[in-house]
């Protein structure tokens, strides 16, 4: 079974001019399977963040169904979300450090609000600032590093509660070309090594080109095309 499954979703947001709701996400079913680096490319406006958010349990659907590890999501409360959640990790545009902790607590701080013992953060922390090239900026604050190590702090605290799904929100958009293609390469690295599953919004063809095995293409709410990269980017 499909790690994540959608089918026949719909999101409607009321309309903040009046009249007819807004349909941000239009009769879309998808699935990615564990292990897959799964692309999502669309213009500005496409949908493609609502669907993180329909994934990630941040909104509820209007219709339609989303699995996510085996649970179905709609009908459940913020109690039986939390465990959901956990399982999936996110990184996004701006980065969203605490810009008043360490690098160090920022990874810690998923871990200390999921209650794990004080030897199993300072592990983990460490393990994962290695991981990323960072150990020697523990103690930095994240004004003082630069965007590529901003979402490299970033990639390790989403990875801190070891979720077996990773949401990149146009994780590169804000980095130079150079940056992007290390970030991009971590993420890799993120994929190969620890098997984590991987869903790379971008409105960035480049960005599918060097990391996604799958893609989905979207626009105006809706799938207009899928499969392999390969195949989906052949046609003239
Ligand atoms: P993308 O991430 O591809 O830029 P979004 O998912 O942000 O697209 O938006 C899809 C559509 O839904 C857009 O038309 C947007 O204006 C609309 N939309 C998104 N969030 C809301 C909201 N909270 N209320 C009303 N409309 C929204
Ligand atoms: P406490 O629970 O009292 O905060 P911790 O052992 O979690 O104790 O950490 C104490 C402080 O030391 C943290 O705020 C953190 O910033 C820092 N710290 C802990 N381990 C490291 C480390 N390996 N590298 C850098 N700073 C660390």
């Amino acid at each position: 079974m499909a790690l994540v499954s959608l089918r026949n979703v719909t999101k409607a947001y009321p309309n903040p001019n009046g009249g007819d709701p807004v349909l941000a996400i239009n009769d879309v079913s998808l699935d990615i399977e564990a292990g897959d680096v799964y692309g999502i490319i669309g213009y500005s406006g496409a949908g493609k963040s609502t669907l993180v958010r329909l994934i990630n349990a941040l909104e509820p659907v209007t219709d339609g169904s989303v699995v996510v590890n085996g649970q179905e999501l709609a009908g459940l409360g913020e109690k039986q979300l939390r465990p959901v959640r956990l399982g999936i990790g996110m990184i996004f545009q701006q980065f969203n450090l605490f810009n008043a902790k360490t690098v160090w607590n920022n990874v810690a701080y998923p871990l200390r609000v999921a209650g794990a013992s004080k030897e199993k953060i300072q592990a983990r922390v460490d393990e994962l600032l290695e991981f990323v090239g960072l150990a020697d900026k523990a103690k930095n604050f994240p004004e003082q590093l630069s965007g590529g190590q901003k979402q490299r702090v970033g990639i390790a605290r989403a990875l801190a509660t070891a979720p077996s799904i990773l949401l990149c929100d146009e994780a590169t958009s804000a980095l130079d070309p150079e940056t992007t293609q290390e970030v991009l390469a971590l993420l890799k690295r993120v994929n190969s090594e620890f098997g984590v599953t991987m869903v790379v919004i971008t409105h960035e063809m480049e960005v599918i080109q060097s990391i996604a095995t799958k893609v989905a293409v979207m626009d105006q709410g809706r799938i207009v095309e899928s499969g392999d990269v390969f195949e989906v980017f052949s046609n003239p």
